[in-house]
């Protein structure tokens, strides 16, 4: 059994002044009629729109609801995190504000977290609705960030609550550009999983342009793996085993007297160089990746627990 009670919701809001009154109403709703006890932390990411007079509403007319507001749009993951920082509460859920991750899971979240789970992760069962498009890049950036950092993120979501230890653990990594899903999972502790339908979104559109997400799936791949440098190492090693098989070829060549003169020097001085440069750039990009590990300044472990 946890220790505390106090759930704190999380809860990024970018110009969704229309419908986020009523949304955050139903959250509260929901919160209220299983008496559970709460406070509710909204994070205005820069609105353009009312979202944030809207927001002072929300924290006059309901006590549990603080408001937080950025200074201008820093994206859900810096909102995210800001929310993250200012929890008061013995857990929080995160939540997205147009009710596609909808509040009536918000009781299994709060069960499964009393029951002793410390990262409760929802889990989407199924996209919702979306395009063709959205579900084959999704898909493909998925695989990628599988390949290549070894966490399986397939169907993960921003839908999750976390206890103290893991907000206090969360915070304590200074990683400037972060990603949410990334950095829960690399934490660890003692996860659930909970699915969930995505429902419908209540009103307005999605948020998210390509460019923002192209943005979001580089800087995820970038933040959990160097493979991309290694590469041009294994690219210059192959270029030199060519390079080899080329060489000896003009060689014989030349002995043969089968070449025009000259041509052979200029040969092997294009292959030796191409792939000398190939190397080197390599290694530097490796001794790069190591100092990028370090700069990120992440700890090496991170105790769960002590007695
Ligand atoms: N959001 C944000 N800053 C942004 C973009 C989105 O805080 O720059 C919030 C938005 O208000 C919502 C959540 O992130 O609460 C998810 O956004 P959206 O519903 O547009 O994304 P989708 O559900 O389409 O993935
Ligand atoms: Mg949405």
């Amino acid at each position: 059994m946890s220790e505390g009670k106090l759930l704190s919701i999380v809860i990024p809001v970018y110009n969704e002044g229309n419908a986020i009154y009523n949304n955050i109403k139903t959250v509260i709703g929901v919160l209220c009629e299983n008496e559970i006890e709460h406070e509710v932390i909204l994070v205005d990411d820069g609105s353009k729109d009312n979202t944030w007079e809207q927001l002072c509403f929300l924290s006059k007319d309901f006590e549990a609801v603080r408001a937080l507001r950025l200074s201008r749009n820093f994206g859900k993951e810096a909102a995210l995190c800001a929310g993250i920082e200012a929890v008061k509460g013995d857990a929080c859920l995160i939540m997205d504000s147009d009710l596609q991750h909808p509040p009536r899971y918000i009781p299994e979240f709060y069960r499964l977290w009393q029951q002793g789970a410390d990262v409760v992760d929802g889990v989407k069962k199924s996209r919702g609705k979306e395009s063709a498009f959205s579900k084959v890049t999704a898909k493909l950036f998925y695989k990628l960030m599988h390949g290549f950092s070894g966490f399986d993120m397939h169907g993960a979501s921003d839908f999750k609550l976390m206890s103290r230890k893991v907000i206090e653990a969360y915070n304590s990594l200074d990683e400037k550009n972060t990603f949410f899903r990334g950095m829960s999972a690399w934490l660890g502790f003692n996860r659930v999983e909970l699915e969930f339908e995505v429902d419908e979104r209540r009103d307005g559109k999605t948020k998210w342009s390509p460019l923002k997400l192209a943005k979001l799936a580089l800087n995820a791949v970038t933040s959990f793996s160097s493979l991309p440098l290694y590469f041009v190492v294994w690219l210059g090693v192959a270029f030199l085993i060519a390079a080899l098989a080329l060489g000896i070829q003009t060689l014989v060549m030349y002995f043969t007297h089968q070449a025009v003169s000259g041509f052979t020097t200029v040969i092997l001085l294009l292959l030796l160089t191409g792939s000398a440069l190939m190397i080197s750039l390599g290694i530097i990009g490796v001794y790069i990746s190591k100092i990028y590990d370090e700069v990120k300044g992440r700890p090496r472990y991170i105790i769960s627990e002590k007695r």
